[in-house]
């Protein structure tokens, strides 16, 4: 085991402060914090090492501020939380302080301590322990670093045009920002063109697409091209220059414009699932059909119309499938063509059954109205409701388990020359015991599938879920923040998605972008590659390695008066994964901020031999 020793760095002695934080108990409750900070005080370098409740709080970043004033620290760490909560406030505390930014690290003994061993505390202490240690051991090799600062295109490209694209481009031109939205059909709306009355509140789907057109049409800091696609792009964030191709289709001469846009909201939306040939007899049988075409065949029909006539066939009892294409179980269900199912819930599809059933019912009282569950998950405000209501009006709820999918056969109908659904299933509602159904019409109630944009995956190099859709960095922390720098997300093209939900997460992708346009000038962290000039040797190797287009890239230059080729790193591009430092033959790359000699001393740190350590676990 190393020793922690100061010795053996040639700088002067580091003055380092630890903050250790209770969490309001989240942390202190298994992590002994006195002890933690007792042996902090003893790591070479440490000068101060404090316990507080809350670091994040107003209090405790004055303490750090104020510390690093009196005590004349130069190097801080805060032992917490996760980094993504607090990284940001406690840079912000230090260089409060006045420290460069970049003279602080984190150790987060929260998840990483209290709550992965929350059954053994002193495995915890210990850890906690060993964790700042090696961020300590990682500061005294810390230089200050300046933040990369890229000019700003005071322009953003919202691309796709359903009612997630509407939303973001309207908010954005409404804080003065000019927008340019790309739809590759010849209609704004997207899918809500496709819907009649939409759920919770029953209002016709075409006026809130009028609303938001109309916020459109208002605002001359928005421009719509349709029949239009983004074909290329180049550049990073602050300045993408995209290329626009259209009219698409038969008609008119295409034609290619190329534009500068500083931020990207990507809103293209989802596909509803489409069910193979003979999946439930579909396509097979003119009696099966999907909610969507449900939906078409409803859209018109009126109260007290008669009976229900589809292709001829007067529908006297009709019965809705819940999951088709959601929820899918391995070994159960068959595979795509990419070899994936879908095993997410679709969430929009059990409050769409149950209110296209209950307007079904309503409108044509004489009808017979089955519907076969999985679950019914009915979550938002005002959903419930369609299920009481369903119940009272009629409709007769049975409930499956998904690994018996009910099956679908043709029979002879009541009704001469009339064929029939003849649908077998077993009953948990009741015990499980195996029932029939005869209906005329079976409505198979469609998930939402990722849509179909491998050209923008591609270009935009956009992160793909396990599920197809497009990846937010974090659910919850970042949920609409993807790992390329400048490109958000809005609505559904990130999952499955109500209407309320894809308006709240297009209203908050507008914030995010128009965040980025407070200042003329992009500010990114500096964890970038450089490139030491002395020792890069041109082998190329990193430019092979690179997954980013344009990240790093072979240029010549002049060394003592001879022309050679060495590698370049475009900061705007780099992400900071390190690929290229790991290939290099002459060690001439490093990642600022993560460089190799700070890895070595955190190792250093881990595994220091720690006497203090020793007697936590003992
Ligand atoms: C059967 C069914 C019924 C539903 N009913 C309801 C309901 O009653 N209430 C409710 O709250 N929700 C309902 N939903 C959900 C609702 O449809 C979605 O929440 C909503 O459509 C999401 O909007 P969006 O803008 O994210 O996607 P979309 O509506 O899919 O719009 C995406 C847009 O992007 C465009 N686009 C795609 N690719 C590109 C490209 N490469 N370049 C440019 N443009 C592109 C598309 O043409 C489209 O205009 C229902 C869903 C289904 C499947």
């Amino acid at each position: 085991m190393n020793t922690i020793n100061n010795s053996q760095h040639d700088h002067q002695e580091p003055r380092i402060g630890v903050y250790i934080c209770r969490c309001g108990g989240n942390i202190s409750d298994v992590v002994d914090v006195d002890r933690v900070a007792e042996v902090s005080r003893h790591i070479p370098g440490v000068v101060v090492a404090k316990v507080h409740t809350f670091c994040c709080s107003d209090p405790g970043q004055n303490t750090i501020s104020q510390d690093i004033q009196a005590e004349k620290l130069d190097r801080v760490v805060v032992a917490s939380c996760s980094p993504f909560l607090h990284e940001l406030t406690f840079r912000g505390a230090v260089q409060r302080g006045g420290l460069n930014p970049y003279l602080y690290e984190h150790a987060n003994i929260r998840e990483q301590g209290s709550w992965a061993h929350k059954h053994d505390p002193a495995g915890a202490t210990a850890k906690s322990i060993r964790m700042i240690a090696a961020a300590v051991g990682k500061l005294q090799y810390s230089t200050p670093l300046d933040q990369i600062r890229l000019p700003n295109h005071r322009k953003a490209l919202v691309i796709g045009g359903g009612i997630a694209g509407m939303k973001v481009a309207a908010d954005l031109a409404g804080r003065g920002i000019p927008v340019l939205l790309v739809e590759s059909s010849g209609r704004l709306g997207g899918r809500l063109n496709q819907w009649n009355r939409v759920f919770p509140t029953d209002t016709p789907a075409g006026q809130l697409v009028t609303k938001l057109l109309a916020q459109l049409d208002a605002n001359p800091l928005v421009e719509i091209l349709l029949n239009c696609k983004v074909t290329a792009v180049k550049g990073f964030v602050g300045s993408f220059q995209v290329t626009i191709e259209g009219p698409l289709g038969p008609s008119g001469a295409m034609t290619s414009t190329q534009t500068t846009i500083g931020a990207i909201v990507m809103a293209t939306g989802f596909r509803p699932y489409v069910p193979d040939d003979g999946e439930f007899l579909y396509r097979k049988d003119p009696g099966v059909i999907t909610m969507p075409e449900f939906i078409d065949l409803m859209r018109g029909q009126q109260t007290g119309a008669g009976e229900l006539v589809y292709k001829g066939r007067t529908i006297r009892s009709i019965a809705f499938l819940h999951c088709v294409g959601s929820r899918q179980i391995d070994g159960v269900h068959t595979p795509r063509a990419d070899g994936k199912i879908n095993t997410y819930c679709s969430r929009v599809c059990c409050t769409t059954t149950l209110q296209q059933a209950l307007a079904a019912k309503e409108r044509f009282p004489s009808l017979q109205v089955y519907d076969l569950h999985q679950d019914i998950r009915t979550y938002g405000r005002g959903h419930e409701d369609y299920y009481v209501r369903a119940g009272k009006a009629g409709v007769v709820f049975f409930r499956y388990h998904g690994d018996e999918i009910p099956r679908v056969e043709l029979a002879n109908g009541k009704h001469p020359g009339e064929p029939s659904l003849h649908i077998t299933f077993k009953d948990y509602l009741t015990w499980g015991e195996e029932l029939t159904l005869d209906v005329d019409m079976l409505v198979l109630a469609v998930g939402l599938m990722a849509g179909d944009i491998p050209d923008l995956i591609n270009m935009f190099k956009l992160p793909v879920g396990e599920d197809r859709f497009i990846q937010e960095i974090h659910p919850k922390l970042r949920p609409v923040e993807i790992s390329v720098n400048g490109v958000l997300l809005a609505g559904t093209v990130q999952g499955p998605m109500n209407i309320e939900e894809t308006l709240n997460a297009a209203g908050a992708a507008a914030v995010k972008a128009s965040a980025m346009f407070l200042k003329d000038v992009v500010e990114l962290n500096p964890y970038v590659a450089q490139v030491d000039a002395d020792l890069c040797q041109g082998s190329g190797s990193c430019v092979t390695q690179c997954e980013y287009d344009g990240a790093i890239a072979m240029v010549e230059t002049q060394v003592n008066g001879k022309s050679v080729r060495q590698a370049r790193v475009n900061p705007g591009l780099c992400v900071g994964c390190g690929a290229c430092v790991a290939v290099c033959p002459t060690r001439a790359i490093n990642l600022n901020g993560w460089r190799l000699d700070q890895y070595d001393a955190m190792v250093d740190g881990l595994t220091a031999d720690i006497p203090a350590v020793a007697a936590a676990t003992s």
